[in-house]
């Protein structure tokens, strides 16, 4: 096959490994196994003849700059609209609303002055966000230099961190909890505080909408996947759908790729990045694994998480705001979509085997509860999504993750799971997909 490099995932690590590869004139074949390309972050028709649904409402970040550039190579960034400045309401567990909404000012002063005038946080703990000032500021230095140590011990978790720092109950179920949440797809007393600290380190960085929410005006589908193969295939590299494919292994080397309906590719010594995720990689390699085993066992290992989210169609608007934030309720967040909201749960491994009119019934009481205007409303049409495998676990105790080397010459890892510092993230994928495709650029 033509070919100067091979990938196997669509997801967006794959898809921003081969992107990278195309700009430099690289020809690239990227092997899916399903019919779209995507991966997690994708869209699937609507059996109703709307346009299409997203698998999961996914919010992106100011500071998500790897991921803005990949956009903005495939030509999509125009669909993504970020704040200007972080403004985000939330609803508490009386069902009173606030909003933070920050100034547009460099971080963390943005921060500072939305805290400072937040009156739904006691004023004594608003002083306390002074605390974690420090421990902010040298998560920036490590991101933005890549040296030194980010100030959070291996072994505590999100809340403990946060205790630690001085963070009251207010401000941790207003804001802490909501952000760790959302990243890191995991509860504060479960997640590991790394993670989430390389995050803050991002998220009060020196960008000024680097704080701000970002979110897709379209179906992810139409952001990540389809013009992201319109790029690949306008540089003569391309996706091959319906393509499960298998990296047979010789012990040193990756010699050939196995496709369920095709005819195998040689590899002759031409490199391979493997983006799938986690839990395909035990099932993605092939013959002599031995150098790779400890990775394939840690693999194996990682939990997952969950997320369920849940759509509700109404005939008329009755969310006011892009996303909501519901505190102490089963769904953290609500985002109004067109003609419908969507609820999102994660870490919702206590729930996603439910049935799915218990989930949407679930999801309707948080909704009443923190939107009145959909009090006196019954939707038109209800879907429950369940992603059983959405994001790997962050636990403390959960296996160390890999690099993108591997100890087989012509092997590469790319996925969130890759050891980017990142949780499961859109970014996390596109930086792993980065620094595969910069290997072969530039071999060490
Ligand atoms: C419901 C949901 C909500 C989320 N919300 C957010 C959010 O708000 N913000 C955020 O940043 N992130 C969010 N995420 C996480 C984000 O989607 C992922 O971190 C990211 O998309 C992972 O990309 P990836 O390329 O590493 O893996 P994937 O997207 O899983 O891509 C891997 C690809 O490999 C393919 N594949 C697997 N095995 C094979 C094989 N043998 N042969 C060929 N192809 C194969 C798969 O089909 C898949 O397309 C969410 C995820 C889910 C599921």
């Amino acid at each position: 096959m033509n070919a100067d490099a091979f990938v196997i995932g669509a997801g967006v690590a794959g898809l921003a490994a081969a992107v990278r590869l195309a700009q430099h004139d690289r020809r690239v074949v990227v092997f899916e196994a399903r019919g779209t390309s995507g991966g997690r972050a994708t869209s699937f028709d609507d059996r109703q003849g709307g346009p299409p649904l997203d698998n999961g409402q996914h919010a992106l970040m100011g500071c998500y700059h790897e991921t803005l550039a990949f956009l903005a190579a495939i030509g999509s960034r125009d669909l993504v609209r970020v704040q200007p400045a972080l403004s985000v309401s939330v609803v508490d567990t009386s069902g009173a609303r606030s909003t933070l909404s920050c100034p547009s000012w460099p971080s963390p002063f943005q921060m500072l002055a939305g805290v400072a005038r937040w009156e739904a946080v006691p004023l004594a703990e608003r002083v306390q966000l002074l605390r974690m000032a420090p421990a902010l500021w040298r998560a920036r230095q490590v991101v933005a230099t890549g040296r030194g140590d980010l100030p959070a011990r291996d072994d505590e978790t999100v809340r403990q961190w946060l205790t630690r720092h001085g963070q009251g109950a207010r401000l941790t179920a207003l804001l802490w909890e909501p952000l760790a949440v959302a990243a890191l797809n995991q509860g504060i007393d479960a997640a590991s505080a790394r993670p989430f600290v390389r995050v803050l380190g991002q998220v009060f960085g020196p960008g000024r909408d680097d704080a701000s929410i970002a979110l897709v005006t379209r179906p992810l589908i139409d952001v990540v996947g389809r013009p992201a193969e319109r790029f690949l295939s306008a540089r003569g590299s391309r996706v091959v759908c319906h393509a499960l494919a298998r990296v047979e292994l010789d012990g040193s080397q990756a010699v050939r790729i196995v496709l369920r309906d095709a005819a195998p590719v040689e590899l002759h010594g031409r490199p391979v990045i493997v983006a799938v995720p986690w839990h395909a990689l035990p099932q993605v390699m092939a013959g002599d694994t031995t150098r790779v085993g400890p990775v394939l066992a840690a693999a194996a290992a990682t939990r997952p998480v969950s997320i369920v989210s849940v759509n509700l169609w109404f005939d008329r608007q009755v969310l006011d705001v892009p996303m909501l934030g519901i505190e102490g309720r089963s769904f953290q967040w609500a985002f109004a979509r067109e003609g419908y909201v969507s609820l999102v749960m994660s870490g919702a491994d206590a729930i996603v085997r439910e049935r799915s009119d218990t989930i949407t019934a679930l999801a309707l009481a948080d909704l009443r509860h923190a939107v009145p205007a959909a009090r006196a409303q019954a939707p038109t049409r209800t879907m429950a999504i369940r992603e059983p495998r959405a994001t790997f676990s962050l636990r403390a105790d959960q296996p160390a993750r890999p690099d993108t080397a591997t100890a087989v010459a012509n092997l590469l890892l790319a996925s969130d799971w890759v050891e980017t510092g990142l949780p499961a993230t859109i970014e996390g994928a596109a930086v792993a997909g980065r620094r595969a495709a910069e290997h072969i650029l530039s071999p060490r």
